[in-house]
Formats: C-alpha cells, structure tokens, sequence
C-alpha cells in the first residue's frame, strides 16, 4: 500500500479525500494556491505545497508544478479528485511516465470516455442502450438535416469534448437548424478547443439517473445502485438521492446488470459513473464519467462502502473482495450542494464566513472545509459544501433533511439553502415527481 498520496485538488473534496486516507494509514500531501493559504485542506494534510498563483490554470491545472511537489514530497500517487486534472488523460499518462500512480482508470479509458462520440460508440458496442442520434460528429447543414428527419425534432446539438452542461443547442424546427449548428460548433470551439458536434433526440421529460460502478481492471466489477440527479439548474446537478424514486427493483437489477458485465468485459479500474436520460421505462446512455462524482455520497450512505477508500485500493492492484451479491442497497440518502451564491439569483457570493453552525445528529453527514472565519475566494467554484442525510426510507430522509436545513447557519455570505427549505414545501418534491426540467420551471414561475 502507498505510504504517501498527494491530493490535487482543494475545497470539501480535497478534504474528503485526505479523511479516506488518514483511516488508512496514509500521509497525505495538500497542493494549494496563494488564495487558498488558509484553506481547511491545507490545515489537516500532513504536508502542504504551495504551487501557484490564484488563476487555477496556474496552481490547480499546473501539471510541471504539481510533479515538483510530487517529487519534493515523495508522495507515490496522485489523487486527482473531481474537476480540475480528474479526467485529463495527458496528466495520468505523464505520472504512469514518472513512475507515479494516478488514482483513476488508464489514460487510454480516460481518453476514450471524453470523447462522448467515442464513448458512444464503445458503451453501444458493449451492449449498453444509447440516446438515439448521429453516429459520428455532424459537419454539414445536409448532414444534420438527414439525422434530425431520421430522429425527429426536438433535436439536441451536443460538444464531443464537452462537460459541466456546457455547449448544448436545443433545435425544435428545421428552420432553426443551420444557425444552432453553427453556434454550437462557434462555442464549443471557444469553450472546449474542439469544435467537434454531435446530435441527439432531445427527451422531452426524462429523469437523469446514474449507476455508479466499482471495477478492478481486471475483469471484476459490480454496480451501487443508482442515483437520481434530475434537480438540476442549466444542466448543473443541484439535489441528488439514492435511490431513484422513480425505479423499481427489477429496473435497477437489470441496467445495473448490464452496466456491471459491460465494465467488466471493458476491463474498466476504478469507479465511474455510467450516466442515463431515463424516460417511460427506457434507459439511454448519456456519457460516462471516468472519476469521483459530487454526489458520490450519497451511495456511500446506502451501501456502507467508502468510495475512495475503494479508488485507492485498486489502484494499488486490489481484486475486488465482493461480488454483485454481496452489495446491499439500505434506506434513502439526499444529498444538497451549498453553494455560496444569492438562492433567488445564483450570483456568486464569496467573502467571510462570520458563523458557521452545520447540522447534526442521526444520519446527518456534512462534507465542507470551511469553517467560521474562513474567506472564500472568489477565483473557484462556488460549492462550499454538501448536505448529506440518510433515512431508513425517504419519508424519514425529507423529514431529517428539512431540520437539518433549519438547523444550519452560514452567516456573513448568501447561499443555497433557503433554496432548499422552498423546494422541501413542493409536493411534486416530496412525491419524487421530478424531471430534469421540473427545477428550471419551478425557478421561472416563482
Ligand atoms: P455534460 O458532460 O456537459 O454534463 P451530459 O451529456 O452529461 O453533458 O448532459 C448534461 C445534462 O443535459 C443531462 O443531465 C440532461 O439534463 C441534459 N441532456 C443531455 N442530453 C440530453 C438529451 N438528449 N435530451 C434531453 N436532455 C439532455
């Protein structure tokens, strides 16, 4: 086992990482810009490096520096987190050149998956259904005439290198068409540096639901369950939960099944996410993230496993020690970003943190590295923290999660939160009546 891991990463997962080390047995490094000198990772790590600047192009994503404090440190992995350096196949392929294990899949996995043509194509190939739409990239207005007549419209102008709900045309008319495609090719150029599109059917009331897998690379893998992330504002997952209030046991058995042998025949190491648009009783693959989601735990809650502690394992060579039979799914757990932003608006809201209480008790879980005093930087992400509850079922995890809510206190800054006891007061929410447009519209009306 490794004696040594570097975190590259900050905020509550860098945290959270280092907590599944600690347990055990082993150091951790903290990585951190001039911003984050003051930063709870920071605090806690056994050593800390400093390598950069505010600007993450310069500190977080600074791969020449991050190696430096690899070496200086001695640290024999690298722990990526999610974000930032999570699913850049080059920086996984220069630690396996430096002789440094990257705690993840293979860069060849890496690479495959963030390419959402290709990983199409492959998860297609490995029996797992796929959003009806073009089979490559689409270049031409003739082209994407031809596809969104076979599909039919509404139809949806996808980034091949995209991610973070970025880069995505909904074209309801064929009138409409010439000029999203050309838009959608302008953005995802600026935004991604690859101008390479795709089309898909644009599902009209889907849920999104994601099953989260576990393989070892070596023919092993098996399947949490599912997670439910329909809650989502400008396709940014807001709330998810564990299980999906929207499947049944056979549902889950069967695409879990199918996604399990497909990650084992592809020879997948590490956890990922196999994520779907799920729609009158039919499942269609979206894309596939190759690392550490957000709202992983939420299935730590219901099955007892710590993901990372899992992540690092294989990593080190471990075979899986269970099988598919031996994963059992409990209770309910919901899970709620607190993001430091206006609940009505969504600006960012950084600055000091003047008091800080969280919640907490039976079954109440917070993952966050602030702290009373604590000054938030404007330069990052705003998430601050996750709110995670766990109920015997979902009854009791709303009832838990809406004192919870009550019981926090983050002063000096805006947040989520009240966002969060509004949604608690809609029946829609409390039936598990919800699909990904569900939170837009609430938003719009209210
Ligand atoms: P990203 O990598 O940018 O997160 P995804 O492909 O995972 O992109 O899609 C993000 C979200 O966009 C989904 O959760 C869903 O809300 C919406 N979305 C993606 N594809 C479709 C589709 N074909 N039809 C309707 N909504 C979609």
């Amino acid at each position: 086992m490794f004696d040594k891991i570097l975190i590259a990463n900050r905020g509550e997962i860098a945290l959270r990482v280092q907590r599944a080390c600690r347990e055990m047995g082993i150091a951790t490094v903290a990585i951190h810009s001039t911003a984050d000198e003051d930063a709870m990772h920071v605090r806690l790590a056994d050593e800390s490096v400093c390598i950069g600047p505010p600007r993450a192009t310069e500190s977080y994503l600074n791969v020449p520096s991050i190696l430096a404090a690899c070496e200086i440190t001695g640290a024999e992995a690298v722990h990526p987190g999610y974000g930032f350096l999570s699913e850049n196949a080059s920086f996984a392929e220069i630690l396996r050149e430096h002789d440094i294990t990257f705690i993840g899949p293979t860069p060849e996995h890496i690479q495959l998956m963030g390419d959402k043509i290709a990983a199409k194509q492959t998860v297609s190939d490995l029996g797992i259904p796929v959003v009806p739409g073009s089979e490559g990239a689409i270049t031409d207005d003739a082209t994407a005439e031809r596809v969104a007549n076979e599909i039919g419209y509404p139809v949806l102008i996808k980034a091949a290198s995209g991610g973070g709900g970025r880069g995505m045309q909904v074209v309801r008319h064929k009138n409409e068409l010439s000029t999203a495609l050309s838009t959608a090719r302008a953005e995802a150029g600026a935004a991604f540096g690859d101008d390479v599109v795709y089309m898909e059917k644009f599902l009209d009331k889907p849920r999104h639901i994601e099953i989260q897998i576990v393989a070892d690379g070596k023919g092993g893998a098996v399947h949490l369950g599912e997670r439910d992330c329909s809650l989502q504002r400008r396709h940014q997952k807001v709330w998810e939960e564990a299980l999906s209030p929207a499947l049944n046991q056979e549902q889950r058995d069967r695409v879990g099944g199918i996604v399990a042998n497909a990650m084992a025949d592809f020879k997948y190491l590490g956890v990922g996410t196999i994520e779907f648009l799920y729609e009158n009783g039919e499942f269609f693959f979206i894309e596939m993230n190759t690392r550490l989601q957000v709202e992983h735990p939420v299935t730590e809650m219901i099955t007892g496993l710590d993901l990372v502690q899992e992540q690092i394992r294989i990593a080190d060579g471990a075979t899986l020690n269970y099988t598919q039979d031996d994963i059992s799914l409990q209770g309910h757990a919901i899970e709620c970003r607190i993001n430091a932003e206006n609940p009505n608006t969504f600006a960012p809201s950084p600055g000091r943190i003047e008091a800080y209480h969280p919640p907490g008790g039976l079954g109440v879980r917070i993952d966050s590295g602030v702290y009373t005093g604590y000054r938030i930087p404007p330069n990052y992400d705003s998430l601050i923290g996750k709110l995670i509850v766990f109920g015997k079922h979902r009854n009791e995890c709303l009832m838990r999660l809406k004192r919870s809510l009550d019981e926090f206190v983050i002063e000096g800054i805006e947040t989520t939160i009240p966002l969060f006891q509004r949604l608690l007061g809609e029946p829609d929410i409390m039936n598990g009546d919800y699909d990904i447009h569900w939170l837009e519209e609430f938003l719009s009306e209210s």
